[in-house]
């Protein structure tokens, strides 16, 4: 069961036309479908249901609250990557001791703030992040529990913006230096080692990569037990793929299957660490076109929304699927579909075959829900598009728009 589908030529959300909420809301808009979320979820949470688990939603994917709150409500937790994504879990209302904190750069006030609220452990990536960790703690006179981000070295055959997981990658601790890491961290009188974990990549599209790096650390853990170091949590980071286009990514059943498999009876949790299979097909962006403009060697559809809104074509050269809002009978056109952005790489689909569009009417992209409105910004000082999300035949809107004030609020013309 698909949530975005078209019913007499009109695509729908759920059980509203997609027109009816543009209408009222305006373009461009981002609209998620809340029976998508909930589906995605369940799937991948009853997957593993056979071993206790914890699922770190990856908030950078989309980090409005209203999804936030709904995967909390679902006995969800997040895996965070800033200050500012802990603030947002807390106040979604996700439980301190389901939050996980990643990232290669946290400073000493977001370790503060992280071991204010204790949530339940620190990813830690460096050597040096270990020790400032300590110390944060000792001051504190609170003991931080840790797990060590290992880079196990291994190619996710992805995009190489989205690979993290190589040596020369600057995520996590070489696989190599972590028998060390664990030792210093033993030594260290604030910290408590209470995981191991690792995150190789995103949209990846085969099993194979993740089976390895599970081989690699689980070496790992036998050489930490020969040390007596026993860990209670394994993270095994995010990075499941989904279908944009023809991908054909692994079912998280399929998925769940193959890393049982592969970690065997455990007397650990799992963590977990998705991001974009839980929301990349559960959100659409759409867009109005203000200009068709035909030229001599390529056409163009201008539409409202551009890569201030929508990165990823621009970033990774993605392929988001374009197709009308309301479906007529219409001659085809072959065009690059582009925003209004002053940037030549603005653009939202290249060379795609559309049935000519008016202008006025309006364009869905799809699966728009991850590294989407997370990604926006206000370049060209446009304000940041609002947030819908749909639940059967009711919508929300869950970010307004942004207006032209608030785009200015926080600047200041000095006297000098
Ligand atoms: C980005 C990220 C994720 C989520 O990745 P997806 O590909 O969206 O599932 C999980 N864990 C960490 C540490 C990340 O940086």
């Amino acid at each position: 069961m698909h949530y975005f589908q078209y019913k007499n030529n009109r695509l729908y959300a759920e059980g509203i036309p997609i027109e009816e909420i543009v209408d009222q809301v305006g373009t461009p808009c981002y609209i998620y479908s809340q029976a998508t979320l909930e589906r995605h979820y369940k799937t991948f949470d009853q997957a593993f249901s056979r071993i206790p688990h914890l699922i770190c939603y990856s908030q950078k994917a989309n980090s409005n609250l209203a999804l936030l709150a709904l995967f909390g409500r679902l006995g969800g937790g997040a895996d965070i990557v800033s200050g500012g994504e802990l603030y947002r879990a807390l106040k979604a209302g996700i439980p301190p001791e389901r939050i996980v904190y990643s990232g290669v750069g946290k400073t000493a006030e977001e370790i503060h703030y992280a071991l204010k609220e204790k949530i339940l452990l620190l990813n830690i990536e460096s050597p040096e992040e270990l020790k400032l960790v300590n110390e944060i703690a000792g001051r504190m006179r609170r003991k931080a529990s840790i797990s060590i981000r290992v880079n196990p070295d291994i190619d996710p055959k992805t995009h190489p913006y989205v690979s993290t997981g190589l040596k020369k990658n600057k995520f996590g601790i070489s696989i190599y230096q972590s028998l060390n890491e664990y030792q210093l961290a033993r030594s260290l009188p604030n910290i408590h080692i209470a995981g191991i974990d690792f995150h190789i990549g995103s949209q990846l599209l085969d099993i194979g990569p993740f089976r390895e790096a599970i081989q690699k650390i689980k070496k790992l853990i036998v050489q930490l037990q020969n040390m007596d170091i026993e860990i209670q949590y394994l993270d095994l980071g995010g990075g499941l793929g989904i279908t944009y286009s023809e991908e054909e990514p692994p079912h998280p059943k399929v998925y769940a299957q193959a890393v049982l498999k592969e970690v065997g009876p455990i007397p650990y949790t799992l963590i977990l660490e998705p991001g974009r299979v839980l929301v990349g097909n559960a959100g659409i962006l759409v867009t109005k076109v203000l200009y068709l403009k035909k030229g001599e060697e390529k056409n163009f559809i201008i539409v409202d929304a551009g890569m201030n809104d929508l990165l990823r074509p621009s970033l990774y050269g993605s392929y988001h699927h374009i197709q009308p809002v309301v479906r007529r009978v219409r001659t085809q056109i072959r065009a690059d579909v582009v925003g209004p952005i002053c940037e030549s790489g603005d653009f939202l689909g290249k060379d795609r075959t559309l049935p000519t569009p008016d202008s006025g009417e309006f364009l869905a992209v799809m699966s728009a829900g991850a590294y989407g409105f997370s990604m926006a910004s206000n370049y060209n000082s446009r304000p940041r598009a609002a947030e819908i999300l749909v639940h059967e035949k009711e919508f929300h809107i869950i970010r307004k728009r942004e207006t032209y004030a608030q785009m200015t609020a926080l600047e200041r013309i000095p006297g000098f």
